[in-house]
């Protein structure tokens, strides 16, 4: 068997629970998700985003015209952030998502069975490896990220997977 070596690195990603998905009580349904799937949660919190951090996040964006509106509605609510760790965790959380506008996303991603709306769409998450730890950082303190094993890994991969 060919086993791909990208695929096999242990990586962290960051989810952040969106104010649309806090006001709608959505939070345990997301995270179960994320905990069925075999993913490791190391660091999780609810914190108040501001207009600086969220410049920052959403730099990317600058310059759209929905920009502000964005910014508005993550300041909505307090929101969730955590990071989970698995292989290849980022490229997972990311199609677990599914693609931004939860209109055309994919039914089963979170996105394509609770959202109807392209800002509105629940989640973030990280969408490539530099990304995200660049965005871990943003959101967590280091002392915040907890490494510990809650399986061994053999429960959820095979000896040569991990
Ligand atoms: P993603 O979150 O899927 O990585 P982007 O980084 O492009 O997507 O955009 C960040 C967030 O900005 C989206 O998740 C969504 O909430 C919002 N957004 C993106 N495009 C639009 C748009 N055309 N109109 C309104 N909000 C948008």
């Amino acid at each position: 068997m060919i086993l791909h070596s990208h695929s096999l690195i242990m990586e962290r990603t960051l989810v952040i629970i969106k104010p649309g998905a806090i006001k709608r009580d959505l939070i345990g349904e997301i995270i179960h998700r994320f905990e069925r799937k075999g993913l490791q949660l190391c660091g999780i919190k609810m914190m108040k985003l501001n207009d600086e951090i969220l410049d920052e996040h959403y730099e990317h964006l600058k310059g759209k015209p929905f920009f502000q509106r964005i910014k508005d509605s993550m300041m909505k609510t307090p929101v969730v952030v955590c990071c989970w760790k698995s292989v290849d965790c980022v490229r997972i959380v990311h199609d677990m998502a599914g693609c931004t506008n939860g209109r055309q996303a994919a039914m089963g991603t979170i996105r394509g069975d609770y959202s109807v709306s392209v800002q509105e769409n629940i989640v973030h998450t990280s969408d490539t490896v530099e990304n995200a730890n660049i965005e871990i950082a943003r959101f967590f303190r280091e002392e915040e990220i907890f490494e510990f094993n809650q399986l061994s890994p053999t429960v959820l991969y095979a000896e040569d997977e991990f």
